[in-house]
C-alpha cells in the first residue's frame, strides 16, 4: 500500500494536507502535476519544470506504448532515466486518449483494440496489456483501463461503462506484478450521483492505492464538475489520496480542494500557453491579441517567474507573430508557476487552517476577472492530449 498520511486539515472546509510517499520520493499534497504527454512537458526540460515546484508528472501510456514502446523502458531503466527526471510520475492508462478516437476504435469486454497512428498495427490495449506498460514505462502511480463514455451520455450508456470500469479495475488490481508502483481505481458514473456512490462503494472494497474521480470535464457543465467532484470525494476513504482526473481551471482546482481533493492534471496551462493564452492573476491574457504589441507591461504584475521578472507583453507578443519557438516557452513557464504558486498558496492557507476564507477570496477575484475579461469555449477545455 503506498504510504498516504494527512498531516493536517482545514477547520471550515474538507481540504486537507497530506504527504504521498513513492518509489521516486515524497509528494506533498494538494498537488498539480503538470502534463508529459509523450514523457516531455512540451518545450520545457524538466529540471526548469522541478525548480518551478512540479512534484510528478504526468505520462500518457496510449501515446508512449506506440511510441517509443514498452520494450525501451524496460532496457533504459524507466522514464525517469529516459527523460532525465529524477521525480516520481504517474501514468494514465490510455482509456481516456481511446474515448476519443471513436472512429477508429472497438472496445469490448477484452479491452479497446485500435489501430496505431505511428506504424498502422493494430492493437489491443487490455487491463492487463496497459499494467504491463505502465510497469515497463516505470510508472511510481499507475491508473486502471477504464471506459470513459460522454458523462452526459443516457443513463444505461453511463451505467454499462461503469460497470466494465469496475471489472476492469478488478483484472488490473490481479495484473499488477510490481507491487511498490501504486495502482488508483477510478470511480465513474457520468453527473449521476446515485450512479458515483454505487461506483465508489464498490471500488473502496478493494485494496487500492488510491481513488481518482473520473470522467468530468467531457460534456459537463462547471456546477454538475463541482456537485459531483464534492459528492464522489466524500465517498471516498480519508486514508487514501483523492485525484480529480484531467480537470482543472484554477477555479476547478480551488473549489476540489474545498471538496478534500488531492491531486490533479490538466492539459490547459500548457495547451493554452502554446495557443498563446496566459493565465493570470487579473484574468486570462490572449498574448497574439493587438493591445499587447505596443505594452511594456510585463505578462502579470503578480508573477515571480522568470518571464514576468524578465520580459514584456510586447516581446511575447512579437515572439507569437514571427512564430518563433521561445513564446509559447516562456508562457509555459508562465503558466505552470501560475498553477504550482496557486497550489502552494493552497497548501499554505491549509496548513494555517484558513483554506476555506483563502478559497473564497480567489473564487469571487477570479470570477470577476473571467467574467469581465477574455473567455474561452468548452472545445479548449476539453482537448484531448
Ligand atoms: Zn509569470
Amino acid at each position: 500500500m503506498l504510504p498516504f498520511v494527512v498531516t493536517a486539515q482545514d477547520t471550515a472546509s474538507r481540504a486537507r494536507l497530506g504527504t504521498l510517499s513513492t518509489l521516486h520520493g515524497t509528494v506533498q499534497t494538494p498537488t498539480f502535476m503538470p502534463v508529459g504527454t509523450r514523457a516531455t512537458v512540451t518545450g520545457l526540460d524538466p529540471a526548469e519544470v522541478g525548480h518551478m515546484g512540479a512534484q510528478v508528472l504526468l505520462a500518457n501510456t496510449y501515446h508512449l506504448l506506440l511510441r517509443p514502446g514498452p520494450e525501451l523502458f524496460r532496457r533504459v531503466g524507466g522514464i525517469g532515466a529516459f527523460m532525465g527526471w529524477p521525480g516520481p510520475v504517474l501514468t494514465d492508462s490510455g482509456g481516456y486518449q481511446i474515448f476519443s478516437l471513436p472512429e477508429q476504435r472497438t472496445i469490448t469486454e477484452d479491452g479497446a483494440r485500435f489501430r496505431s497512428y505511428v506504424d498502422q498495427r493494430m492493437h489491443l490495449l487490455s487491463p492487463e496489456r496497459s499494467i504491463e506498460v505502465q510497469q515497463a514505462i516505470g510508472s511510481d502511480i499507475m491508473m486502471v483501463l477504464d471506459e470513459c463514455v460522454d458523462s452526459t451520455a443516457d443513463e444505461a450508456r453511463v451505467r454499462a461503462a461503469m460497470e466494465r470500469t469496475h471489472r476492469w479495475a478488478l483484472r488490473s488490481l490481479a495484473a499488477r506484478s510490481e507491487p511498490d508502483r501504486a495502482l488508483f481505481a477510478i470511480v465513474q458514473g457520468g453527473v449521476n450521483p446515485l450512479l458515483r456512490r454505487e461506483s465508489a462503494e464498490f471500488l473502496t472494497q478493494h485494496a487500492f492505492d488510491g481513488f481518482a474521480i473520473g470522467g468530468l470535464a467531457v460534456g459537463d457543465t462547471r456546477a454538475e464538475r463541482e456537485r459531483i467532484t464534492a459528492l464522489s470525494a466524500q465517498l471516498l476513504p480519508a486514508d487514501r489520496p483523492r485525484y480529480l482526473m484531467g480537470v482543472g481551471t484554477p477555479p476547478d482546482l480551488l473549489q476540489a480542494m474545498l471538496a478534500g481533493v488531492d491531486m490533479f492534471d490538466c492539459v490547459l496551462p500548457t495547451h493554452l500557453a502554446w495557443q498563446g493564452t496566459a493565465f493570470t492573476s487579473t484574468g486570462r491574457v490572449k498574448i497574439t491579441r493587438a493591445e499587447c504589441a505596443e505594452s511594456d507591461a510585463v505578462l502579470d504584475a503578480a508573477c515571480s517567474c522568470t518571464t514576468c521578472r524578465r520580459f514584456s507583453r510586447a516581446y511575447l507578443h512579437h515572439l507569437f507573430q514571427c512564430r518563433e519557438p521561445l513564446g509559447p516557452r516562456l508562457l509555459s513557464l508562465h503558466n505552470l508557476h501560475h498553477y504550482l504558486q496557486l497550489m502552494l498558496e493552497a497548501r499554505t492557507a491549509i496548513g494555517a487552517g484558513t483554506y476555506a476564507a483563502y478559497a473564497r477570496a480567489k473564487l469571487d477575484a477570479i470570477d470577476r476577472h473571467e467574467h469581465s475579461g477574455h473567455r474561452l469555449g468548452p472545445s479548449a477545455e476539453s482537448a484531448p492530449s
